[in-house]
């Protein structure tokens, strides 16, 4: 049959409608570039998508950033919902997160160590549903111009020096760059010779839906056994961990509901009965991340990029953070207005952040493995995450406090996510942020550095104003993914320094 070559040149396709792919497509659309989607499934909704199964943590970096896009108040689910994974206890007792199944506790998280965290920010952790967030972006994006196809699996790819070629069974579509969203066993990953490097898994686990005759047999909560992990959150609705060596789901035999009872049974230590097997899905602790983001006119962002296992639950946070982090460096590029230099730096900040989430899943592991030398380690650990200091280590890192980008600039701020300022009128500095435009924040109305940003006029929005608190700082410079690019205490030659970053970032300055 002969091929249909679409004429339209978009300025990016983006291979998978899953919310990496729609979120990209939304920052892309928000700096005015023309997005088409190409998306394999004919009907996004699943009902692995929805609670229980669709059930998503949220960190701090991504409730910051729909948060920043206006998008936070859209989401109700979590308004209803009590978090299974962290709701048991009460006031300080109440789970706060895990690490490994070891829980923490909110009255041991000393939140006066995150100094920079202004009263009134928003929340740390947040539960979603995957297909109210894909609703949520969906709208937005079409609300945009993104065009959506669905029911087209990209199936090849092909580039020259100035365009990429995406094929879809017998049509083709062009666009100048092409970003892979879709998901772990992205098709542009493979076909576009980005190589996956990483570990392969130790356990099957599996998210099932069943009548369960006897559940009083099953203990509440989360139990590591000495076989492998099981939960029963809410009755029938059972995660289980079986160490395996990931054969069960290499093998991609379908899932019974003898087989999800013979799995029980040995992990819980248990005769429990599985009466009828409703839902179940599997998925591993294989954790693989390409060597590069980016070959050519094509890169790669959430899955796509990188696997690791969902325990503590970071791959749609660390997908979504790739996503705020290249939509606007790649519409700065098409727009001619940044140099691929800062296209580059997409790879440089978000691969070693992609590294660390990678090695806090293989870690948590290590310590789960059914074996007397993980039991061991298990016990300190949770003796550490009982402290203080254990707590709030593990609440920074779970929640995505520390995340920051090794940027130039002595100032602990420079690299991470702006405080969320509150002017002396209540507005706060993230509800300016919704255009998606790179900020300077001037607290002192600094007549230099009003000066310098009108040159920049193009690139940059001017804000001046007193803040409540404004943590000892005269103006900072904020990027579009809501990063503080530059500090200024106003002691020194503010505006010549502020003129070398912005360099860094613009190589077209409007007079
Ligand atoms: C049990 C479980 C629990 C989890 N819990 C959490 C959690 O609490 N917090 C968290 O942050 N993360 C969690 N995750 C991980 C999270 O779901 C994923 O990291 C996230 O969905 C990745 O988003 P994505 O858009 O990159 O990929 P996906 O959500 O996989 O979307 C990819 C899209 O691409 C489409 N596609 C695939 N192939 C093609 C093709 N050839 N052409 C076109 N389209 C294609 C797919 O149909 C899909 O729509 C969990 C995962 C699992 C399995």
């Amino acid at each position: 049959m002969k091929a249909t070559i679409n004429q339209s040149i978009h300025d990016v396709i983006i291979s998978g409608a899953g919310p990496v792919g729609l979120f990209l497509a939304c920052e892309l659309a928000l700096s005015k570039c023309s997005v088409l989607i190409l998306e394999k499934a004919e009907n996004p909704h699943s009902p692995l998508k929805q609670l229980p199964f669709g059930i998503r943590g949220l960190s701090a970096p991504t409730i910051e950033a729909l948060y920043r896009r206006g998008l936070l108040a859209e989401l109700e689910i979590h308004k209803r919902l009590k978090n299974p994974h962290t709701s048991s206890g009460q006031g300080p007792q109440r789970q706060a997160g895990h690490f490994a199944g070891i829980p923490f506790h909110e009255g041991n998280i000393d939140t006066t160590q995150w100094e920079y965290r202004l009263p009134g920010s928003p929340e740390t952790s947040l539960i979603s549903e995957m297909a109210e967030l894909e609703t949520i972006l969906t709208r937005r994006a079409e609300t945009l111009g993104v065009e959506i196809r669905r029911g087209f699996p990209v199936t090849d790819v092909g580039q020259t020096n100035d365009n990429v070629t995406v094929w879809s069974a017998n049509e083709s579509f062009q666009a100048k760059w092409l970003v892979g969203c879709d998901g772990s066993r992205s098709t542009v990953r493979k076909m576009g010779g980005f190589e996956f490097a990483g570990t392969e898994p130790e356990f099957t686990g599996y998210t099932t839906l069943a009548d369960i005759k006897d559940p009083e047999k099953l203990r509440p909560g989360r139990n590591v056994t000495s076989k492998g992990m099981y939960m029963q959150s809410q009755p029938g609705y059972v995660l289980i961990q079986d160490f395996d060596g990931g054969a069960f789901h290499s093998s991609e035999t379908a899932i019974t509901r003898e087989h999800i009872q013979e799995v029980l049974r040995r992990v819980s230590n248990t005769d429990v009965t599985i009466n009828t097997l409703h839902t179940a899905t599997s998925w591993t602790d294989r954790a693989r991340q390409a060597t590069r983001y980016r070959n050519g006119r094509i890169l790669l962002a959430g899955d796509a990029a990188h696997i690791h296992s969902p325990l503590g639950g970071q791959g749609l946070n660390l997908g979504l953070g790739d996503a705020m982090n290249l939509g606007w460096k790649l519409a700065a590029t098409i727009q001619n207005r940044a140099s691929e230099n800062l296209l580059d730096s997409y790879f440089a900040e978000r691969h070693p952040i992609g590294a660390q989430v990678l090695d806090w899943s293989r870690a948590q592991v290590a310590i789960m493995r059914p074996a007397p030398h993980a039991r061991a380690l298990h016990a300190i650990f949770r003796d550490l995450i009982n402290t203080r200091d254990g707590a709030t280590y593990m609440a920074g890192r779970v929640w995505g406090i520390h995340m920051h980008y090794d940027l130039d600039g002595s100032h602990p701020l420079v690299g991470r996510s702006v405080p969320d300022f509150q002017f002396e009128n209540g507005t706060k500095i993230g509800e300016l942020m919704h255009d998606g435009r790179m900020i300077l924040l001037d607290f002192e109305e600094n007549a230099a550095l009003e000066a310098l940003a009108n040159t920049y006029a193009g690139q940059i929005k001017y804000i001046s104003g007193h803040a409540k608190d404004q943590l000892g700082l005269s103006a900072v410079l904020i990027r579009p993914d809501g990063i503080l690019a530059w500090t200024f205490d106003g002691s020194a030659d503010g505006a010549a320094h502020l003129t070398q970053i912005l360099r860094q970032y613009w190589n077209v300055v409007v007079h």
